[in-house]
């Protein structure tokens, strides 16, 4: 690389350059150029801008700013309609037909959804029939326990008992006659 010295500023610069890059001088003849008259030419100067350009631009260069801004402005107007709407639903009345509470929140009356599940379909075969498949579930030789029995026949003599009480008391029976014959023990299964 071959080096040359600048006839401005005296700096050791490339040979082959053409602006010394201390001073910005012809290195050779040492007469510098006007680079405000060619910067003025490349870049021309914008012209003088309106009041609404200025805006436009000023909201251009700091766009940050200017979203801040706006969300800050949507965020009053949204709050100013929410307190004017609650102002509002305060004391207004409305026109409509009063709706129960309980149409809202209780959920049993709805008929859709306490609507039992339809039975799936089982694959017995009984044909229709649903003795076939009482005696198909239960077990065959089965025995009733004795105090099942006792329980079952005391329930019904009570009910018998209520009965007769009822009709008596309904038709009064003619005096003489007992009232109702002598209950018989139970037969015990042997
Ligand atoms: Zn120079």
């Amino acid at each position: 690389m071959s080096e040359a010295v600048c006839v401005a500023c005296s700096h050791k610069i490339d040979a082959a350059a053409r602006v010394c890059p201390y001073c910005g001088a012809n290195p050779q003849t040492g007469e510098k150029i006007d680079t405000e008259a060619l910067l003025r030419e490349t870049f021309q100067p914008r012209a003088e801008q309106s009041r609404a350009e200025g805006v436009l631009e000023f909201a251009r260069q700091r766009q940050g700013i200017v979203v801040l801004v706006g969300v800050v402005v949507a965020f009053l107007i949204l709050a100013a309609l929410h307190q004017f709407v609650t102002a509002r639903n305060a004391n207004a009345v409305a026109s409509g037909p009063a709706v129960p509470l309980t149409d809202i929140t209780d959920l049993s009356n709805q008929a859709v959804q306490v609507q039992p599940q339809p039975m799936p379909k089982l694959d017995f075969q009984y044909d229709g029939n649903s003795k076939t498949m009482r005696t198909f579930i239960v077990e065959s030789g089965a025995v009733t326990p004795p105090e099942v029995i006792a329980a079952q026949q005391a329930a019904a003599r009570q009910a018998a008992a209520q009965k007769t009480a009822v009709a008596n008391a309904a038709h009064p029976a003619p005096a003489g006659t007992p009232a109702q014959p002598p209950i018989r023990p139970p037969a015990r299964p042997r």
